[in-house]
């Protein structure tokens, strides 16, 4: 296995470094503390075309291998987890149902603003009574006058209400089967909810959805009406390698900064990494990282080689979003009292990581799919 990145990729993860450490790392406290999503950032981020990292060249995007975007992830994410978040699911779940399902009149409508940055994709699958189980969605779509019916409600759909959203691509049951469909913003009886508050992303766009009467003409229906959710589930196995490697930016991330912090405090007259409790816990999250970083490289690039990958990625997704929440919980504890205070990056962290066991697919439902394939 040979994860080793073109001339072109390691240019594009130099660019993100520079980007995230100038850019990113000294706005990220404010954002945290505003509750606001810094769609500034993001248009800077779109301006050169991180916005549409998975999207071909064709389609106003780079075109950039997978291996790639994770090897960029390692970099946005070890600058802020909220930015981070925002841009994962813009480039993963946000955009890959155009791209992979779409037409070329839609591709050229939609995806394009979304992949030149000019816009944010939502991703709308979730609702108030289906979670992990996707077929239990009731909003329904029923054909009419040409178009689509739609009415229901979705819940904790990311990037949905910003001033760059442009709408929301969901999941709709039709009379047997389910249809992906494309609702823009500003469709009459479409309602967007108030920003929900989480323990952390603090800077993500978080809403809930409401569809009451919408209607949309039969070109917003995308691919197949009857595999809109074949559809989904095939999205959110590349957002499983994208959480996977947003963890693994997360426990870098943590892993530094207690480094960093047990080499300068000093107790009992010598610096706290002199104490072997401590080196051991660093040792054990450095480690636990290689081993998570290898299956999340492999997972991607099975996916570029055109190969089945969907084990492997929520295997990739399990191991990193457990080690990520457990590594920030021994970073916290190495920083002590100080760990504990949201004036340290370190807290800041902690906070973010726990929604990398519930997003994309709780890390209950990763051992479902991955014991499904081993024939259970
Ligand atoms: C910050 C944030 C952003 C999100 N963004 C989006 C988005 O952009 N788009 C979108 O569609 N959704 C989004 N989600 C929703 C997310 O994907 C769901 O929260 C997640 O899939 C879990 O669904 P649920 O919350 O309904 O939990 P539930 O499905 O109710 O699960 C509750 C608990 O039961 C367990 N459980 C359920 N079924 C089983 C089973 N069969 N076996 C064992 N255990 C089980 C779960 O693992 C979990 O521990 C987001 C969520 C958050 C928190």
């Amino acid at each position: 296995m040979d994860f080793s990145l073109s001339e072109r990729e390691l240019e594009l993860v130099a660019l993100c470094r520079d980007f995230a450490q100038k850019e990113i790392a000294p706005r990220a406290p404010l954002a945290w503390d505003e509750g606001r999503c810094p769609t500034d950032l993001l248009r800077e981020m779109g301006e050169l075309g991180l916005l549409g990292m998975l999207v071909p060249e064709e389609w106003g995007g780079i075109g950039m291998s997978t291996v790639g975007f994770v090897a960029a992830m390692e970099q946005i994410g070890l600058a802020d987890q909220s930015v981070a978040a925002a841009w994962q699911a813009h480039v993963t779940i946000g955009s890959l149902p155009l791209l992979l399902f779409g037409d070329d009149a839609q591709r050229d409508r939609w995806l394009r603003p979304l992949a030149e940055g000019r816009a944010l994709g939502a991703f709308g699958l979730t609702e108030p009574n289906a979670g992990s189980d996707a077929r239990g969605i009731r909003t329904k779509a029923e054909r009419r006058d040409g178009g689509w019916l739609i009415n229901g409600s979705k819940t904790f759909i990311s990037n949905a209400g910003t001033d760059m959203s442009f709408g929301v691509t969901l999941l709709a049951r039709t009379d047997e089967k389910y249809a992906t469909l494309v609702v823009e913003k500003d469709t009459e009886g479409f309602t967007i909810g108030p920003k929900m508050r989480g323990i952390g992303w603090r800077g993500l766009d978080t809403r809930e959805l409401w569809f009451d009467d919408v209607w949309v003409p039969d070109d917003h229906l995308v691919g197949d009406p009857d595999l809109g959710l074949n559809q989904f589930l095939r999205t959110l196995e590349v957002g499983r390698i994208s959480i996977a490697a947003l963890s693994l930016s997360l426990t870098q991330a943590v892993l530094d900064l207690a480094t960093d912090h047990a080499r300068q405090r000093e107790q009992f007259g010598q610096p706290i990494s002199k104490f072997q409790a401590v080196q051991f816990k660093l040792a054990d999250i450095a480690t636990e990282l290689e081993a998570a970083r290898w299956l999340t490289y492999r997972a991607a690039s099975l996916r570029d080689s055109g190969q089945p990958f969907q084990k492997e990625a929520a295997m990739a997704k399990l191991k990193a979003s457990r080690l990520a929440t457990w590594a920030a919980s021994e970073a916290v504890q190495i920083h002590g009292g100080l760990g504990y205070m949201l004036e340290t990056p370190v807290a800041r962290f902690y906070c973010d990581s726990k929604v990398l066991e519930i997003g994309e697919g709780t890390n209950e439902i990763q051992h479902l799919v991955i014991a499904r394939a081993l024939g259970c």
